[in-house]
């Protein structure tokens, strides 16, 4: 049979083959209509108090089945992720969806069908949202269906027991239906809904499971018992793989791990580290052979949460880090919220262009110069406590005024914790250069900086001026147009002779395709999702430093982006 390809969104950059299963959690779950003729009031007749005891009774069940899989979740995934079962525990006790219950009782239905129509209203005001809100829709939903399963008497699908080599497909999955998966027998999982942020690519990556999420309808016509390829790298799942797929996604899984610093095939050594959001994903990276911490995206211990963390536990989980990489750096930014990255606390205000409005620095200095102080204070004391070489790393930088008001908090920070007699030390102050503005002034900002990181995703973004996060747009939201490679010349050359050292901690730097021109750009360090630090610790060992450089000269005389695709990969420099 031939192959089919469906396109979607990896969430995690692996690839799997194994046999379809579909989880169809909702089927039944299907109520029969009790208001036939849609006048509001429910045909049968139940007694209300027989009702209100049955409801109760299923709540409890499910805030005990709640509590024993965030114990699970604890284990598997983390803390940090359990703390999604304790949100769900309180849409449990919600008064919204509570009264919605009370009022369908008296109104006559069932306690099944009380439910479903209490959560009918908060589920649609989430779905209205955007970005994570939206995906609260998903967590209510999840919260509805245990409480129905409860009440009809239907067992859930043993997702921790799957037979070994599956491939499983759903509409959606939920956290705690993600969570069950166990990586030794499922190959992968592929979902018509979710983005990149949702709880399944999250739990994805933590359980480094292959996974593509978002392929839409399409997926209803996979049917049971096909075989699956899940091409979590390219971004598609392979229906009826043939051999030249298998042999392709054989070659990614098989990469060996270098636990060790790698160096080019003429002996420069490059550093491969990290970039990680939560504590529980610095194993994955050690065993994926991370060199240290390249991006710890803070904001991810501010988020799930009804309060910022304080300093003592920020001190602590910076300082932990730090312990784990006693030889290596870890490189902490400060909180990066505004732009796609809400935290409902922090009280954001709408924008019609949010990632061109209070995001990142701009944040930190005003209005949350606060929890910025906090957030220094606890890095700076983790540097003195721990082995390691801490960097803290401001994100978003467009004006060298932000970047000069920062560094003087930061002298602020370190002049009151000497005057306080509080243990610290000086970590690296350094700037995440993604803007263009950043780019062209990267000179400038390298005098006054101890490191610049180049931030790919953004920087990428707002030199094409495509929304990254936009599916209409992703053709131009691509690192290979000469515009961006020149942003990146320009950040090198501006370091050049002031003693900074350049990264470069955007998804560009994770792929191995691009890692022999990223050599040749001049990049001292690549920082990239654990997942793929194998393989672009091997691509490395292959690269002659001249050859590299080459390459990069061309590229970068390119007019378009088929052009540098096509140098890249075709590697066409050592004759010319
Ligand atoms: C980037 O913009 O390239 C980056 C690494 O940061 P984030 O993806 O968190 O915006
Ligand atoms: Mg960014």
């Amino acid at each position: 049979m031939d192959e089919r390809e469906l396109t979607g969104i990896g969430a995690t950059p692996l690839s799997g083959i194994g046999t379809a299963r579909w989880y169809r959690p909702d089927a039944d779950l299907a109520l029969p209509d009790p208001d036939p003729e849609g006048d509001g009031e429910s045909d049968a007749d139940f007694d209300p108090a027989t009702e209100r005891e049955r409801f109760e009774n299923a709540r409890e069940r499910a805030r005990e089945d709640l509590e024993t899989e965030r114990d699970r979740a604890r284990e598997r995934v983390g803390e940090g992720e359990s703390e999604i079962f304790d949100a769900h525990i309180q849409f449990l006790g919600d008064p919204q969806i509570e009264s919605g219950v009370s009022e369908a009782i008296e109104g006559g239905y069932g306690a099944e069908h009380a439910v479903q129509r209490a959560f009918e209203e908060p589920i649609s005001q989430f779905e209205g949202m955007d970005g994570r809100m939206a995906e609260r829709a998903d967590d209510l939903r999840d919260v509805r269906d245990r409480l129905l399963r409860v009440l009809l008497d239907r067992e859930r699908t043993d997702l921790g027991g799957l037979p070994e080599g599956t491939v499983l497909l759903a509409d959606r999955l939920t956290p705690s239906d993600t969570v069950q998966l166990d990586p030794e027998q499922v190959r992968g999982f592929v979902t018509a809904t979710g983005g990149r942020t949702s709880h399944a690519a999250i739990f994805a990556r933590s359980l480094a499971i292959p996974a593509v999420v978002g392929v839409g309808d399409a997926l209803s016509e996979i049917e049971e018992d096909e075989e699956i390829a899940v091409d979590g790298e390219e971004e598609r799942i392979v229906v009826s793989p043939g051999a030249a797929t298998r042999e392709r996604m054989k070659r990614s899984e098989n990469v060996d791990t270098r636990s060790e610093p790698v160096s080019t095939a003429d002996g420069e050594e490059i550093e491969i580290a990290a970039n990680v959001g939560r504590p529980t994903e610095i194993e994955g990276a050690i065993d994926r052979g991370a060199d240290g911490i390249g991006l710890y995206r803070t904001e991810f211990l501010f988020l799930d949460r009804d309060a910022p963390p304080e300093e003592d536990e920020q001190r602590e989980t910076y300082a932990d880090a730090l312990d784990t990489f006693p030889e290596g750096r870890v490189v902490v930014r400060t909180l990066d919220v505004g732009g796609d990255k809400p935290i409902p606390y922090l009280d954001l205000p709408g924008e019609e262009n949010p990632f061109l409005g209070e995001r990142g620095i701009r944040r930190s200095l005003d209005p949350d110069g606060e929890l910025f102080e906090t957030q220094l204070r606890a890095l700076c004391r983790a540097a003195g406590s721990g082995e390691g070489e801490l960097c803290v790393m401001v994100p978003l930088v467009a004006a060298i005024e932000e970047f000069e008001d920062a560094r003087e908090r930061f002298e602020a920070v370190l002049a009151d914790l000497d005057r306080e007699g509080i243990e610290h030390a000086r970590p690296a102050f350094g700037v995440m250069v993604e803007t263009p503005a950043a780019a062209l002034m990267a000179g400038e900002l390298a005098e006054r900086a101890d490191f610049l990181s180049i931030g790919t995703n953004d920087l990428t973004q707002y030199v094409m001026a495509a929304d990254r996060g936009n599916e209409r747009v992703t053709g131009l939201h691509d690192p290979r147009y000469p515009a961006v490679l020149r942003a990146i010349r320009s950040t090198v050359e501006g370091a050049q002779g002031t003693g900074a050292w350049v990264g470069m901690c955007g998804e560009m730097a994770g792929d191995p395709a691009l890692a022999e021109l990223l050599v040749g750009l001049g990049l001292d360090e690549l920082s990239t999702s654990a997942v793929t630090i194998p393989e672009v610790k091997a691509e490395i060992e292959g690269i002659d430093r001249e050859r590299a450089t080459a390459l990069a000269e061309r590229a970068l005389g390119a007019t378009t982006r088929a052009e540098v695709s096509d140098i890249v990969t075709r590697k066409e420099v050592q004759d010319t």
